[in-house]
């Protein structure tokens, strides 16, 4: 039976998913980035998920969610310079404070994490929305969560169970 709620190793299949997808478009983000700014933020990103994906595979399978979202922030951060690293890096980190002791994290978790990364954003960018940063992503993500429609719990937890099986066959 598959369950709408988020364990570690749920977690370790996300983070791996997400780095492997990101990965794959290295030449489209550095294509994105050279409009702007140096045409590095393929690399930056590479770099930092081939990291987490070091790291995590190096980290005992019994560790918890706490534990996984700091050791992936940490690893990107080392692993990568820039303001990126360090925003992106501590994003992660910030997943660990309300996770600790939690084994499966469900909607009113996810709500609370989504927050906290935006509080995260908001305080090591110094940024607000619409400066066109990572920001408006990770609010858009947290409104959309906190909307009206996103209060139905039965819904979301159907929407996670179905996007866990879609991408994770779980
Ligand atoms: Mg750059």
């Amino acid at each position: 039976m598959v369950t709408s709620a988020i364990s570690a190793l749920d977690l370790r299949r996300m983070l791996d998913f997400v780095g492997r997808k990101i990965i794959g478009q290295e030449a489209y983000l550095n294509s994105l980035d050279a409009a702007v700014g140096d045409g590095d933020h393929g690399i930056t990103m590479r770099l930092g998920f081939q990291a987490i994906a070091d790291a995590l595979s190096e980290l005992d399978p019994e560790v918890g969610l706490d534990v996984i979202f700091r050791k992936a922030g940490m690893s990107f951060m080392g692993a990568t310079g820039g303001a990126i690293g360090v925003i992106f890096g501590k994003m992660l980190v910030s997943g660990a404070v309300p996770l600790h002791g939690v084994e499966r994290f469900g909607t009113v978790e996810f709500k609370i994490l989504l927050a906290e990364m935006e509080l995260t954003v908001i305080n090591t960018g110094k940024v607000k929305v619409g400066d066109k940063t990572i920001l408006d992503a990770v609010h858009a993500s947290n409104q959309a969560m906190s909307s009206p429609d996103a209060q139905d719990t039965d819904d979301l937890d159907s929407w996670i169970r179905d996007r866990k099986q879609e991408y994770f066959n779980i």
